[in-house]
């Protein structure tokens, strides 16, 4: 790839990233935000221009028109007559379901927040340019900063989000359309799913919203309804439409909504979901709340086109190794080179082997895993793997650790047994790398929360007979030295604590 291009890329930096994001504040003037009506609560850019009245509220045109005829039909006189002014709001007068407000009771800004508006659409939108995208390779390489192995996963998913947003950058203009490539990401629990698409949208500036398909179901039954996730995006775009049109959608635990296999009930959360996703999954206008995750008649709609959102669904899919196993062995027990049944029992990374046919056979319906193109498997860890996340990637946990007790002035020393115990742990509780830290924190508190007492201390090493509880860890104290006397220096090893 040409040299101009990754000259653009230093600039992008993460770190540079999270720093901005961290200081950008809502800071209340609403110049960013389109007015909303307060009666119907439609934006400024679908309701036309406002009528503005105290206490900022907005009435847009048509409601006012229609407050104004109301108000000229009323007959004051008939209802005074009959009513009692203080039943008015609790509707006991001559007016059921009419409420009134009173506007002396909206205090400040006219009751509906920034947050619950939409963004004004600016004029110059930042269409993307093909030149920007970052290039495959360059998005391995920063995903290898933080996520150790998953090599395969890495190189699918950069390739994948390249040509997704080459997709985006040339819209439907050419005769050619390029499809979406929506994924599929398969593998264990802990093994770095999650992970990988968070960093993939921090690394391309993109919103990201992940949500959890045990909880979607079918429009109208208790739960969250499948358009609640792009809810979901429009706020981690800051309500701005646009934004949120480019962002990524993930979808965890997609195997929990496989077909439910003999049942006699509406299958509201399994197959329904499915079906229900497929419109978003391809492209479809949705209305959805601003600012909340329920659509009401108080809450104003903003429509998010789907077309350019990239959707990522991860899932353990537990016994689809059976499902392979059993397509392969079927396969290869069939005539004279029948092989031997258990031949595939031992293969290590069977879910590589994963098709289409298996994932249909698990319960996903064909429409659904159609609208899914780029399917790929992520390994389950091993204790080498675990290892290196311990202290590899830019933010591994030791590396934490040791930076909260340089603080304190205090060297902190992992030796390789120790993180191998720590390893073989997490190994036990089959979590991935999940169980690492709460491992290590169980650890560290002790250590934590003594080194403080006592200045001397200059280095702490943790040990493997520590994390296995058979000693304790090595601790050095520091002397003043002679020719700095307030600075101190680590002189000796002290016995075991
Ligand atoms: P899941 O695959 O279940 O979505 P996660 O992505 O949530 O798992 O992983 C849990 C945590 O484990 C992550 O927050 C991350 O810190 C760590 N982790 C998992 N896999 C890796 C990996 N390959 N490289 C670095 N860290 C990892």
């Amino acid at each position: 790839m040409d040299d101009h291009r990754d000259d653009k890329y230093e600039e992008t930096e993460l770190e540079k990233k999270d720093s901005d994001t961290g200081s950008k504040k809502d800071d209340g003037s609403g110049s960013d935000y389109e007015d909303v009506c307060f009666i119907c609560r439609r934006p400024e850019s679908k309701a036309g221009k406002m009528f503005k009245l105290p206490n900022n509220i907005c009435v847009c045109d048509d409601c006012m028109h229609r407050t104004m005829d109301t108000v000229s039909q009323f007959d004051y006189q008939g209802l005074l007559n009959n009513t009692n002014m203080s039943d008015l709001n609790t509707g006991k007068g001559g007016f059921p379901n009419i409420s009134f407000v009173n506007l002396a009771d909206l205090k400040g800004d006219g009751g509906i927040p920034n947050k619950q508006k939409p963004k004004k659409k600016k004029k110059a939108s930042a269409e993307i340019d093909i030149r920007n995208i970052m290039p495959p390779h360059k998005i391995k390489q920063k995903l290898d900063e933080y996520v150790v192995g998953q090599e395969h996963a890495k190189k699918v998913m950069s390739v994948a989000v390249y040509n997704h947003y080459k997709r985006v950058a040339t819209g439907t203009l050419d005769e050619i359309e390029i499809e979406k490539s929506n994924m599929l990401m398969i593998g264990p629990t802990g093994c770095g799913k999650t992970y990988l698409v968070k960093t993939l949208a921090k690394l391309l500036d993109v919103p990201l919203a992940i949500a959890d398909a045990t909880s979607l179901t079918e429009a109208g039954y208790i739960g969250d309804d499948i358009e609640s996730v792009v809810s979901k995006l429009l706020a981690a775009a800051d309500n701005d439409v646009e934004r949120a049109e480019r962002g990524i959608i993930f979808i965890d635990e997609i195997d929990k909504i496989a077909k439910k296999k003999n049942t006699n009930s509406r299958d509201v959360s399994g197959e329904s979901v499915q079906q229900g996703m497929l419109k978003l999954l391809e492209g479809a206008e949705v209305e959805v709340p601003v600012g909340a995750n329920s659509k009401n008649a108080m809450v104003p709609l903003a429509t998010v086109n789907t077309r350019n959102i990239l959707f990522i669904c991860g899932g353990a899919f537990p016994d689809l190794d059976e499902i392979i196993k059993q397509r392969l062995n079927k396969k290869t027990s069939i005539g004279y080179n029948a092989e031997l049944k258990d031949k595939y029992d031992k293969e290590k990374n069977i879910l590589r082997r994963v098709t289409v046919e298996d994932i249909r056979k698990f319960g996903m319906i064909p429409e659904f895993i159609g609208r899914l193109p780029v399917i790929f498997t992520l390994e389950g860890l091993s204790r080498e793997m675990m290892v290196q996340i311990l202290k590899e990637p830019r933010n591994a946990i030791l590396k934490q650790y040791q930076k909260l007790l340089e603080l304190d002035e205090v060297e902190l020393l992992f030796d390789e047994g120790a993180l191998e115990a720590i390893a073989d742990k997490a190994m036990d509780k089959e979590t991935g790398a999940r169980a690492l830290r709460a491992i290590i924190e169980e650890f560290m508190l002790d250590i934590m929360y003594e080194v403080p007492k006592d200045d001397n201390i200059g280095r702490v090493t943790i040990t493997r007979e520590y994390i296995e509880g058979n000693g304790g860890p090595i601790i050095d104290i520091r002397s003043r030295s002679a020719e700095h006397p307030d600075r101190l220096r680590v002189v000796q090893d002290s016995p075991e604590v």
